[in-house]
């Protein structure tokens, strides 16, 4: 079996492609890092990647034990930072003491490997499970955080797949050395071609992690820009409701109401006839002064709430001011528009007002004006005829109903 690269040119390759994602990451780094949690120790890790390769092809540092162990530790060491940075990412706490154990007990065992054991099998073997176990922790933490954001999904499995491909092939690449081992062969040089395809293929799978990892970067800030959008439409809503209506009794207020009536008056006359009448409660502030203030608020509440449940469901009430309320009624033919503002009459007289609110004696009338809208008038005109007759029912005596 022949491979055709050797080690150097593979670790050149592995260095460039390395130092762009460092460059990168550094960046993203200096941008995002309190927005995207994981940045830093992958930039790190990358770091770490770069310089143990470039200690690999340095002419500076000949193949020395002292340069193999260095670049040992500068790889495991990257590698436990990518964990570390995965687990920062996905919020997923670890016992961070346990991996750098892992990392000290991995770099003696491995100087120890360099200086002591002749055949690199063995080094082989020792590199290759220390891989094996902090794959294995990769790819228990990715499948954990496989579901964690539908923003993730797909970078997460692409990951998964990359890792579960780099798993199996080093699985194979153990299995080997074990053999070879067993047979009692001797590998004098940590170089083989089965060596070099692995190393070849682990820098064409690491590239395709460090693209999944900057997928999993920009769709983190997606999903952030995504959920801060939905948070202000939120916000935007309930400011919308908090504007549009009267905060003691939740119905619509008069600015609400008077961009309604606007937008109805605009509309053709085939949109179907349609009554509006003004509310006003009899002598309420003889209320206030008998029961308190706290009792007169009681009272708008409890006629806020018959109101609305007294209209049909294409009608629209609103608190105009004060003791005020302003009704839009739709779809009513003029002989449906005595009866309609009649029967809110009759709603209010039959309710047990003193002994709902506990205040004996307690009575309340209203008295209406309305006006069924013939289509010509305009918003001003209308509101001035409603108020007329509301104050034509007051003069007359109260607790009735004028129309027009
Ligand atoms: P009328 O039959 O002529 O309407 O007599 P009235 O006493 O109801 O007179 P008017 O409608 O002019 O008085 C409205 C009173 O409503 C005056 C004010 O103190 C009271 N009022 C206005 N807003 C509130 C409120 O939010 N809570 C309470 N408790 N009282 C209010
Ligand atoms: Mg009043």
């Amino acid at each position: 079996m022949s491979f055709p690269y050797d080690q150097s040119i593979i670790a050149f390759f592995s260095l460039f492609f390395y130092a762009l994602f460092a460059l990168f990451y550094f960046s993203l780094w200096l941008g995002n890092h309190k927005r995207i949690a994981g940045l830093g120790y992958w930039t790190i890790n990358l770091v770490l990647q770069v310089v143990g390769k470039a200690i690999a092809i340095s002419p500076l540092l000949p193949n020395t034990q002292f340069a193999t162990v260095l670049g040992y530790v500068l790889t495991s060491g990257g590698a436990v930072c990518f964990y570390f940075g995965l687990a920062a990412f996905t919020n997923t706490s670890i016992n961070k003491k346990f991996y750098y154990c892992f990392f000290v007990a991995f770099a003696l065992l491995i100087a120890w490997s360099v200086h002591s054991i002749p055949n690199s099998y063995g080094r082989s073997l020792i590199y290759g499970l220390a891989v094996l176990f902090i794959s294995t922790r990769y790819l228990s933490l990715i499948w954990k955080n496989l579901r964690s954001n539908p923003w993730f999904f797909k970078p997460f499995l692409l990951l998964f797949v990359l890792y579960s491909i780099m798993t199996g092939f080093n699985i194979l690449r153990i299995s080997l050395d074990v053999v070879a081992l067993l047979r009692g062969e001797l590998l004098e040089t940590f170089d083989s071609p089965l060596l070099r395809i692995n190393q070849f293929l682990t820098l064409a799978l690491l590239i395709g992690v460090n693209f999944c990892t900057l997928m999993l970067t920009n769709n983190k800030l997606l999903s952030d820009l995504a959920k801060e959008s939905q948070e202000k439409d939120a916000a935007m809503e309930k400011l919308k409701v908090t504007a549009e209506h009267d905060r003691l009794t939740g119905l619509l207020n008069r600015g609400a109401l008077d961009a309604y009536l606007e937008s109805l008056v605009g509309q053709s006359k085939e949109s179907g006839r349609w009554l509006v009448s003004m509310v006003d409660i009899d002598n309420f502030k003889a209320i206030n002064d008998t029961y308190g203030h706290e009792a007169g608020d009681l009272v708008l509440y409890r006629l806020a709430s018959i109101f609305s449940s007294s209209i049909r469901k294409q009608d629209t009430v609103g608190r105009w001011g004060g003791d005020e309320f302003l009704f839009i009624l739709k779809d009513v033919s003029s002989d449906e528009a005595a009866d309609l503002v009649r029967r809110l009459h009759e709603h209010v007289a039959l309710f047990d007002w003193s002994g709902a609110l506990h205040l004996p004696g307690l009575k309340v009338c209203i008295s209406s004006g309305y006006y069924l809208y013939n289509g010509n008038e305009t918003k001003t005109e209308i509101l001035r005829i409603t108020d007329s007759n509301l104050y034509a029912a007051k003069q007359q005596g109260r607790n009735q109903w004028v129309g027009s």
